[in-house]
């Protein structure tokens, strides 16, 4: 049902190297025969991410996550498993079959789609950008440049011009064979009550939004006049490509800066930003209005871990500012605030004072935390119970989610310095809401974990550490002995691998089940000792399904009895005898 042949799969799983790929993305230190490092899935400060080159698999012992090299790829870069392995082929250097005889037309039709939307999307950039040179765009230009925005950042940022007219970008498309069906699912065009379909950018100054790899994958519009209706900024609607929670803007352009300077400074808005990139001040990316989400905090991740926020100066404390810092914080990000004057965004800030100023107040930055505690703590009166409390419990629910126990009872000090409660108290508390939240997160996490048996993972454990013994301990098990196992598809799954070869069946195994299995297989395995020989575990498992039969055997006989032991003598004795050997079987 995949689009790869299974057979491609399995040799470029067998050619990548799994720790070559995961250090692309993950610093990593040997330690013994798996390697270890900080987990790019969650914050943290002491590596609990493990990679196992030899069996093919990492995991997370802080968050639970693992997998093959796939999955890495799948949740690293956000993508399905298809394009996991398109990566995967790239970065190994392996060409990619033609499309396998009878493959999932579904996923054939899915990748078709996605790369017809890019290349609208590519057209629309082009059409854009020819509009705001010509005559109808003059306008658009005159704006631009009282904004201050250079033809050279005009040019850097694909800026474009929606003119006014209904079908423009439409007429421009079909003309170039692009199917109506695919135009509509693209967001380039809307379809009116009337069922007419109309270009959705009219009249607006256009800004293209890339993937961080560059491709053009959205736009966001803003109106050339207030009243001309509609929003201020119109923005491409969800699409098969375009995801809003996962973009960032103006990383694709200032990636390679973060990296080097270490840091990334969070602006609001596209103009924010085309200031900031313009001026050269800073490495920047725009949130463009809404909360930061965790998939963008992910994203950044993969470049930097410290933030600079730079928002309106009046927004810093409330609202989407205020939720993006705490996610930061919660990510384990290090993150500054910029103080502006009041009125002052980076566009207009950049503007009057220039770069060198700008950058002067992001060297003043302060720390997010301090910043928050000075802020809660403004206007309140410290001698009212009320007031202490009520500061304490906000401060508790930010506290509570910085990962990194030094830097929270670093927090949990300057709380208590300002509400004037004991550090020792303060420290307690925050300690206990962390751990509570911890708590639950693991919980949710891995769900079958705790229904499985102890042979159940010591069996699993063998399958990837000690294969060819496991699977000859699993071959004595039968279908019925599986049934009823937290684990059964996983032990299906291996059984019907036996005749790969047992090196190639520890990452064949983990690459054919689902996310979950594959999670609690991981989970199990990155354990560096063996739990119980597998010939013990396969005795264990027979024993709980003879268990399980003789319980049954025992509520039939029951039954019978109450139906009266008179009319059943038969039936009943034969059930005593079938049970009588069960338990011969069970004490032997
Ligand atoms: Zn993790």
């Amino acid at each position: 049902m995949a689009l790869f042949p299974q057979s491609f799969i399995d040799d470029l799983r067998l050619q990548a190297n799994i720790l070559q790929v995961v250090q692309e993305y993950v610093p990593l230190k040997r330690a013994g025969t798996t390697y270890k490092g900080l987990c790019p899935f969650h914050s943290e400060k002491t590596p609990s991410f493990h990679v196992n080159p030899e069996k093919g698999f990492f995991h997370c012992f802080g968050c639970g996550v693992g997998g093959d090299v796939f999955k890495f790829l799948e949740l690293h870069e956000k993508v399905g498993f298809q394009d996991a392995v398109r990566m995967l082929a790239q970065k190994c250097g392996v060409s990619l079959p033609e499309r396998a005889e009878g493959g999932d037309e579904g996923a054939g039709r899915d990748s078709a789609l996605r790369e017809a939307l890019l290349k609208a999307h590519e057209v629309a950039v082009a059409y854009f950008r020819e509009q705001l040179a010509a005559p109808v765009g003059a306008r658009a230009r005159q704006q631009l440049k009282e904004r201050g925005v250079s033809p050279a950042t005009i040019e850097r940022l694909g800026l474009g011009y929606a003119p006014q007219n209904r079908d423009g970008l439409k007429t421009r498309l079909l003309a170039q064979g692009f199917a109506p069906g695919v135009l509509l699912q693209s967001g380039l065009l809307a379809q009116r009550e009337s069922g007419e379909v109309v270009d959705r950018f009219r009249h607006r100054l256009m800004v293209p939004i890339a993937r961080d790899t560059g491709s053009i994958i959205a736009f966001g519009g803003r109106q050339m006049d207030p009243d001309q209706g509609g929003p201020k900024y119109l923005n491409s609607p969800e699409t098969p490509i375009y995801s809003k929670s996962r973009t960032l803007y103006g990383l694709h352009l200032t990636k390679a800066g973060i990296r080097k300077l270490g840091y990334a400074v969070l602006v609001e808005g596209y103009f924010d930003f085309a200031q900031v990139f313009q001026s050269d001040a800073a490495p920047a990316v725009a949130s463009c209005g809404t909360a930061l989400t965790p998939q963008q905090a992910q994203l950044l991740r993969r470049f930097t871990t410290r933030v600079v926020l730079s928002y309106d100066p009046d927004a810093a404390g409330q609202g989407a500012a205020a939720r993006s810092c705490e996610l930061l914080v919660a990510e384990g990000f290090d993150v500054n605030v910029v103080m502006l004057d009041a009125g002052e965004d980076p566009d207009t800030f950049i503007r009057k004072q220039g770069p060198d100023r700008y950058r002067e107040r992001l060297r003043t930055s302060r720390p997010y935390l301090e910043y928050l505690v000075d802020n809660a703590a403004a206007g309140l009166d410290f001698e009212h119970e009320d007031s202490r409390r009520q500061f304490f419990a906000r401060m508790l629910t930010v506290a509570a989610r910085i990962p990194d126990a030094a830097a929270r009872d670093q927090f949990a000090d300057r709380i208590a310095h300002k509400a004037r409660i004991t550090e020792e108290v303060t420290r307690a508390e925050i300690r206990k809401a962390a751990v509570n939240r911890r708590t639950t997160l693991t919980a949710r996490e891995l769900p079958a974990a705790g229904q499985m048996k102890d042979a159940e993972k010591a069996l699993i454990w063998g399958l990837i550490h000690n294969t060819g013994e496991a699977l000859g301990a699993l071959s004595e098990l039968d279908d019925a002995d599986l049934q009823s196992l937290a684990g059964r598809e996983i032990f299906a799954m291996a059984r019907s691998l036996h005749d790969q070869p047992p090196d190639a069946l520890p990452s064949g195994l983990l690459q054919r089940l689902s996310t979950m299995n594959a999670q609690l297989v991981t989970s199990i395995a990155a354990h560096p000792h063996p739990p119980a020989p597998a010939a013990e575990c396969v005795r264990a498992i027979k024993r709980l399904r003879w268990d399980r039969e003789r319980a049954a055997i025992q509520r039939e006989i029951d039954r019978l009895q109450a139906l009266g032991a008179g009319q059943h003598g038969r039936e009943i004795d034969a059930l005593w005898q079938k049970k009588k050997d069960l338990l011969h079987r069970i004490e032997d």
